[in-house]
This record gives C-alpha cells, structure tokens and sequence, in this order.
C-alpha cells in the first residue's frame, strides 16, 4: 500500500553537513518526496511529539538537543514507505544500529542519532498533521515510477 511517512533532520544533521547526504539515501532508495520545509522545533511541539518520554531523566536533554538549531522536516511517500524508511533508519542507538542503515553510518550515539522516523503507519499520519498543513504537500506523478515499482505492487 502507498504510505506517507515522517523523517526529521534532527538539529545536528544540519550542524554537521549531513543533510543533503541523508536525503539522497531516501531519494535513491526510490522514495518519492511530496513535503519538505525548515523550522526551529519548540519544547511545547516537542512535548506532542515525545508524549512517551517526558518523564524520562534524559528528556531536558533532548529537548535541549531538538531546539538547538533547526530540523528539516518531510514527508516521503512510496509503497509501505513507513516500514522501508524505519528499517532504513536503524536502532535508536547509534553505536548499535546495524551497519548501512543510516544511524549504522553517520552517527555514535543514542541521542544525537541524526534523524527521527515515524514507527507505525497509524504514528506516521498523527506525526505528519502535527507537523504539516494540506497546503505542504506537494504532489506530483514521476515519470520514472514504472521503474520504482510493478503496477501490481501498487
Ligand atoms: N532518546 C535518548 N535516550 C534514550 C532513548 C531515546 O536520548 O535512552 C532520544 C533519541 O534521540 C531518540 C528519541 O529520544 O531518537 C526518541 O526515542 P524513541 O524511543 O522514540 O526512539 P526512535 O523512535 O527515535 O528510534
Ligand atoms: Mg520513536
């Protein structure tokens, strides 16, 4: 089933150059992007957003993360888009996330671990309208998507 699916460019992809090398894996991976724009992240976003953490010790430490320069956020759309794009990001851990998976490749931490990914397709919705407004989006028919998938895959 085509999906839409949440990635965030956490602040210390853009610090460290890392942004454009990321996105590519998601371009090359044959994920179509339909939504993309900047925006310096507040704690009161960051509390919807890590609803399930707050009351974590190392919370004030990823809000202070999270806010410290901008994200880019988008939205990638593609056949089970959610799954593909979770499996492509890794662990959370960075130390352990498996070799070539994106946190596997750029990143050393458990923190500061490059992007956020959506982890379910019922997340991925919530995410995306917390985050986006109808007039983001931008949709649009690629003319090489007979080479991205089979029509009977769609
Ligand atoms: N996080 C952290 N320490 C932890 C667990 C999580 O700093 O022990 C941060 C980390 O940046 C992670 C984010 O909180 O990406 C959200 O945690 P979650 O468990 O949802 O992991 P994710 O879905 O990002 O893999
Ligand atoms: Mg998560």
């Amino acid at each position: 089933m085509i999906e839409r699916t949440l990635v965030i460019l956490k602040p210390a992809t853009l610090v460290r150059g890392l942004a454009g090398e990321v996105i590519s894996k998601f371009e090359k991976k044959g994920l179509k992007l339909v939504a993309m724009k900047m925006a310096r992240l507040t704690p009161e976003i960051l509390s919807q957003h890590y609803a399930h953490l707050v009351d974590r010790p190392f919370y004030p430490l990823l809000v202070e993360s999270m806010t410290a320069a901008p994200v880019i956020l988008s939205c990638w759309e593609g056949v089970d888009a959610v799954t593909v794009v979770r499996e492509m990001t890794g662990a959370t851990n960075g130390r352990k996330a498996a070799p070539g998976t994106i946190r596997g490749m750029y990143c050393m931490s458990g923190q500061e671990n490059i992007i956020h990914t959506s982890d379910s397709p019922e997340n991925a919705v919530i995410e995306l309208d917390r985050f986006f407004v109808v007039s983001d989006y931008c949709p649009w028919d690629s003319p090489l998507a007979r080479s991205i998938n089979s029509p009977d895959e769609l």
